[in-house]
């Protein structure tokens, strides 16, 4: 017992990168609603969320 390791998680630094990697406009978009129909547009689309940043975007399919 006793041991004090002066062990820090990369994961904050990993996260910073990432989001410098959003602001360079490389998000990690990940699918949130797969092809549902948007009235506005009357197509069928697909919603995507970046998982580091949270921004959105829709793709006509
Ligand atoms: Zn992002």
């Amino acid at each position: 017992m006793g041991e004090v390791l002066p062990f820090r998680k990369p994961r904050v630094s990993e996260r910073f990168k990432g989001l410098s990697f959003c602001r360079s406009g490389f998000h990690k978009w990940v699918i949130v609603k797969d092809q549902h129909f948007d009235a506005r547009q009357g197509k069928l689309i697909t919603l995507f969320q970046c998982r580091r940043c949270g921004k959105t975007k829709v793709e006509l399919l």
